[in-house]
């Protein structure tokens, strides 16, 4: 497996067998944006693919529950910090399994790692590496860290962050422990008094608690979109490098961000919106292929024109679906080898579906041509499983997957419909069965009738 390494900007060869992986979760103080249903499909893919070609992989994502825009949401609402935090962590989890994203092996909060924190930032107190200001706050010196900014390459604006040092001995410093103010309505006792840690902190701690590895590096991949890198990434490393002696990562990998109209998609823009949205109108799925055809460096720009051209591309593989047996596979060795090697190559996505879109033209000219052909039938459902595994899409049963959008009401009325028309066929009044099948036809259900029973569809935009 090659992977993009951000800090070397070349594809970085992963040899190890036993994967250690750790992306940077949600800070669950508002419902999941598009941005972080993107950063959870890429790296959902990588864990998908990795244990695909063998790998063992431990995939740690961390929930950041105590935060300014929690303590923020508390006094706003008076609620309390478990009420916040619980629910947007809940409906968090609904929505990225809505999207077939496989629940992480390890998912540390904050708040449960306080004690880890305190003691790295402790070690960085003691190893000269941070500093406590007359008002409490405890600060690292990023000036005593001398490969600081070697991972983002980052050049800090000096005029700009000269303003907002007040207490800090460099503006390239960062906070490792804000001190409880008066009112303050969460903190924590700690050696430096009481408060609650910086963003940073929380990573380095639960990473060294949760999955580090013996030698140069904790983890292998250390993942998050690419508005992270700097500064956060940059401070975990320094962090890690300093307090453990240790590298934080041998690989840096970064997901691109989320545009609209060109635009990045962020809340002050005002043309962000929320996953729950897109998951009233469409299937977590349809949304899950969309966001996985854009390879994950790059940005995504989001346009519904493309979002149902992505699912006219899984209709595809549903038809396909629809025409073989699952029950009955044989491995087609080589469409494995070169889908695999594809995504083996930095998640070369773009190469995997045309790959996919070969197998299912040729698959369907076949059965055309040979409809009794069970050989290529038995490798397109090999084919099929395969991609369902990897990319987590295509599960469905056909029928559930071409009804999807129907509402319970409406589901009702044309299974009415339908068992009234079976009627009048027995009765063999098919004028009234025709028109039957023509009012269905106005409401965009198409029928096909099977020896046994009647399967229906909705057509798309009826
Ligand atoms: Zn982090």
């Amino acid at each position: 497996m090659h992977i993009y390494d951000s800090k070397t900007k070349q594809k970085l060869e992963i040899r190890e067998k036993d994967i250690r992986l750790y992306v940077c979760g949600p800070t669950v103080y508002d419902d999941a944006h598009l941005g972080h249903a993107r950063s959870a499909v890429a790296f959902d893919l990588l864990v998908r693919t990795l244990r695909a070609v063998g790998k063992q992989v431990t995939f740690a994502r961390n929930v950041t529950d105590i935060d300014d825009k929690i303590l923020k949401k508390m006094a706003e609402s008076g609620k309390s910090l478990e009420e916040i935090t619980s629910g947007y962590y809940e409906s968090y989890k609904e929505e990225m399994a809505k999207l077939n994203c496989l629940a992480p092996d390890v998912e540390p909060k904050a708040t449960e790692c306080i004690g880890d924190m305190i003691e790295l930032i402790d070690t960085l107190i003691k190893k000269g590496f941070a500093y406590q200001t007359a008002s409490g706050d405890v600060y690292f010196d990023a000036a005593k860290d001398d490969k600081y900014l070697t991972l983002s390459g980052h050049k800090l604006d000096e005029t700009v962050s000269r303003i907002e040092a007040s207490e800090k001995r460099n503006n390239k410093d960062f906070v490792l422990w804000k001190s409880a103010k008066e009112g303050e309505l969460v903190s924590f006792d700690s050696p430096f008094g009481r408060g609650r840690p910086g963003w940073h902190i929380e990573c380095s701690a639960m990473i060294k608690k949760h999955i580090a590895k013996e030698g140069k590096y904790q983890i292998d991949i250390h993942g998050g979109g690419s508005d992270l890198l700097f500064p956060h990434h940059e401070n975990e490393a320094a962090q890690t490098r300093c307090g453990y002696d240790q590298e934080l990562s041998q690989v840096w990998m970064h997901n691109g961000f989320v545009t609209i109209g060109g635009e990045k998609m962020s809340k002050s823009l005002g043309n962000s919106f929320f996953l729950r949205d897109a998951l009233a109108k469409y299937d977590g799925e349809i949304i899950r292929f969309y966001l996985l055809t854009t390879h994950y460096r790059a940005n995504f720009n989001f346009s519904l024109e493309d979002l149902e051209s992505s699912k006219k591309r899984l209709d595809k593989l549903y038809r396909l679906k629809k025409r073989v047996d699952m029950a009955a596979q044989i491995e087609d060795a080589e469409f494995k080898k070169e889908f695999l090697s594809a995504l083996e190559d930095d998640l070369n996505i773009s190469k995997a579906l045309a790959l996919l879109d070969e197998r299912i033209q040729a698959a369907n000219e076949a059965m055309d041509k040979n409809p009794k052909d069970k050989e290529t039938k038995a490798k397109a459902a090999f084919i099929l499983s395969l991609v369902t595994n990897v990319l987590g899409v295509g599960a469905k049963s056909p029928n559930d997957y071409f009804q999807l959008g129907v509402s319970d009401e409406e589901r009702a009325k044309i299974e009415e419909l339908i068992a009234k028309r079976s009627e009048a066929k027995k009765a063999k009044d098919f004028m009234a069965a025709d028109a039957i099948r023509d009012e269905l036809k106005k409401m965009g259900v198409e029928l096909m009738d099977t020896a046994s029973q009647t399967v229906w569809e909705k057509l798309p935009g009826v």
